[in-house]
């Protein structure tokens, strides 16, 4: 039986989709935001728990009723460089008539047909996609996340043509993804989507500091101000949401 690689669980979520979560952060991660919160997550071979799907719902369903109006969600980390055993989790939770959402960048699409057939399989048991646009310029996504672009926004256009709803993740990080054209950008491309639920702009924070301390990684963001409700305001009038 095939197992997750795991960092950790967190059974109260309120941040990561609708009611209460169970939340389920998977361990590996191909990019290398700047400003990552979980530099923890990015080896996968660090994985803290190695579990398989059954044991994860498992912990889940000693508290069922506490999540009525929530569900389960994948985050990490990045869920989708674990693609079969998250497809395993997410079907063994909507059996049992639990809600699937699942938190990515989407860095891992690809159009072969191996690999659709794979995201596919996993769309069917997907409720939710909380996507990640990380910057709209192929240049700065590079340098922000140290990965090329077309994979994300395909994985973007491939959601909305098969109609799963989605909801939009941009972290406004002042100097990198907050540049007007950018933002401009971003409204251009979100128009062009069916199927988005919610915005967020969510302001760049600093709480992921000590995570690199203690792993002796230098502070990629050091000097880097963190937003105001101002800046946010600002970005959601020039994207138009
Ligand atoms: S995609 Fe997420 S987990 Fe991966 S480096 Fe970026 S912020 Fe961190």
């Amino acid at each position: 039986m095939q197992k997750g690689k795991i960092h950790s669980i967190e059974s109260f979520g309120t941040v990561d989709g609708p009611g209460v979560r169970f939340v389920v952060f998977f361990q590996g991660c191909p990019m290398r935001c700047l400003y990552c919160h979980n530099p923890d997550t990015w080896e996968i071979s660090q994985a803290k728990y190695e579990l398989t799907a059954d044991e994860v719902l498992e912990r889940m369903t000693r508290n069922l009723p506490f999540y009525k109006t929530g569900g389960i969600t994948a985050t990490g980390g990045e869920p989708l460089m674990q693609i079969d055993f998250l497809t395993e989790l997410f079907t063994k939770a909507k059996s049992a008539g639990i809600h699937t959402c699942l938190d990515t960048s989407g860095i891992t699409f690809r159009s072969d047909a191996a690999t659709l057939a794979k995201f596919n399989t996993l769309l069917e048991v997907c409720d939710l996609v909380m996507l990640d646009i990380k910057h709209m310029d192929a240049s700065g996504h590079k340098a922000l996340t140290s990965k090329e672009d077309t994979a994300p926004k395909a994985f973007a256009r491939y959601l909305s043509e098969r109609g799963v709803p989605m909801r939009i993740r941009y972290v406004l990080v002042p100097g990198y993804t907050d540049g007007e054209d950018d933002l401009k950008s971003l409204g251009e491309f979100l128009s062009t989507l069916d199927n988005i639920e919610q915005v967020e702009i969510l302001p760049y924070h600093e709480l992921g500091k000590t995570k690199y301390e203690a792993l002796g990684i230098p502070y990629p963001l050091e000097g880097v101000r963190v937003p105001v409700g101002a800046d946010i305001d600002r970005a959601k009038r020039i994207i138009g949401v």
